[in-house]
């Protein structure tokens, strides 16, 4: 009988793509969904197959008791947790519906695989985030910087990070975070930078809007390619002992870079800066034309440090490195 795997979150980003490799590698997959009619019409724009392949199953991930019925009749062999209020921005405003999606769900899932005698059978794996980390630790980050979120996105993703910890501790639970830093590709939700960036200058080129408005262009962010990291998720329950794990490409850029290549690549043209902070704009050097601007409202408190990851961890253990380089993901979203 081929492996089953459960994956929560399964309509985003990483979970579609989650899904494919599985898939691919000849599991069973069971994808837990919120709306069915929703989730199978956004699957089907992703995915280049029948999303009938997958089993879809409606589940409020935040019940423990569904979710314990849930581990309890399936016993799967993987259980990749992917649901999250993946945004700090948007966390700051929701707080609790972050921590209860993003810390008290891993929980639930860890309790059911406990609850139900299955921690010598069922794997976890558990999307941990850069935004763990205290900014006072310096850069790159690896799995041994001191924990220290700054905003309740972050302070849930450590907690969620804790009880993996505890729940291999005491429990005897197969269960890894991996530290995932920004991945991207175009199936990234719209509220990220990235895409913001890539549908800002599309239109901006053909006649739209102009210019683009961003935050702060000197933010640093390690962003990578989201194929990379799913198959980073995999690998860490392919390991020998269940471990935490940073996916990462250990090269960190400004949203400026991304902008500036972005409008290079969709446009050719070439971007030259002028002022600082909020009075900094980006024009066309060769019609001086204003591209880009800087709106303080897209302005984040309290980010002065720069998030880098160091997955040499990962290299050495599971073999794992990005394949996409900066220039590529650019090209590729
Ligand atoms: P995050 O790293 O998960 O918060 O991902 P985002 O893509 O939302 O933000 C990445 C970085 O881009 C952060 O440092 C933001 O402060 C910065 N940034 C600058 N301008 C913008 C903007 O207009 N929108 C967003 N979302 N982020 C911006």
């Amino acid at each position: 009988m081929s492996r089953l795997a459960i994956i929560t979150g399964i309509t985003s980003q990483d979970g579609s793509y989650l899904a494919q490799l599985l898939l691919q590698k000849g599991y069973r997959v069971h994808g837990l969904c919120r709306d069915m009619e929703k989730s199978r019409a956004r699957l089907a724009s992703f995915l280049g197959f029948p999303v009938d392949k997958i089993t879809l199953q409606e589940t409020d991930i935040t019940d423990a008791n569904q979710m314990g019925e849930l581990i309890r009749s399936l016993r799967p062999d993987e259980v990749y947790n992917l649901a999250a209020q993946s945004s700090p921005a948007r966390s700051v405003q929701n707080p609790r519906e972050t921590v209860l999606v993003n810390a008290i769900c891993p929980l639930n899932i860890m309790e059911a695989i406990r609850e139900a005698a299955l921690a010598g059978t069922t794997r976890f794996f558990q999307a941990s985030s850069a935004e763990i980390f205290t900014d006072r630790a310096g850069a790159p980050q690896n799995e041994q910087t001191p924990l220290g979120p700054r905003n309740p996105y972050g302070a849930s993703k450590a907690l969620a990070h804790c009880l993996v910890g505890s729940y291999r501790a005491s429990h005897g639970l197969f269960a890894s975070s991996g530290i995932l830093y920004n991945h991207e590709s175009d199936r990234r939700g719209k509220q990220f930078v990235t895409m913001k960036i890539r549908d800002a200058v599309a239109e901006a080129l053909a006649g739209g809007p102009c210019p683009v408005t961003l935050g702060n262009l000197s933010a640093r962010r390690d962003w990578g390619w989201a194929p990379d990291y799913v198959h980073g998720m995999w690998l860490a329950l392919q390991a020998k002992s269940p471990e935490d794990f940073v996916f990462a490409t250990g090269t960190a850029h400004t949203v400026r870079d991304f902008v500036e290549a972005m409008f290079r690549r969709m446009g050719n043209v070439t971007l030259r800066w002028e002022g600082r902070g909020v009075e900094e704009k980006g024009y066309d050097t060769s019609t001086g034309k204003m591209m880009v601007a800087v709106n303080q409202e897209f302005f984040r408190p309290a980010e002065e440090c720069v998030m880098v990851g160091d997955c040499s961890k990962a290299l050495q253990t599971l073999g794992w490195r990005h394949t996409v380089s900066f220039d590529e993901l650019i090209g590729l979203m």
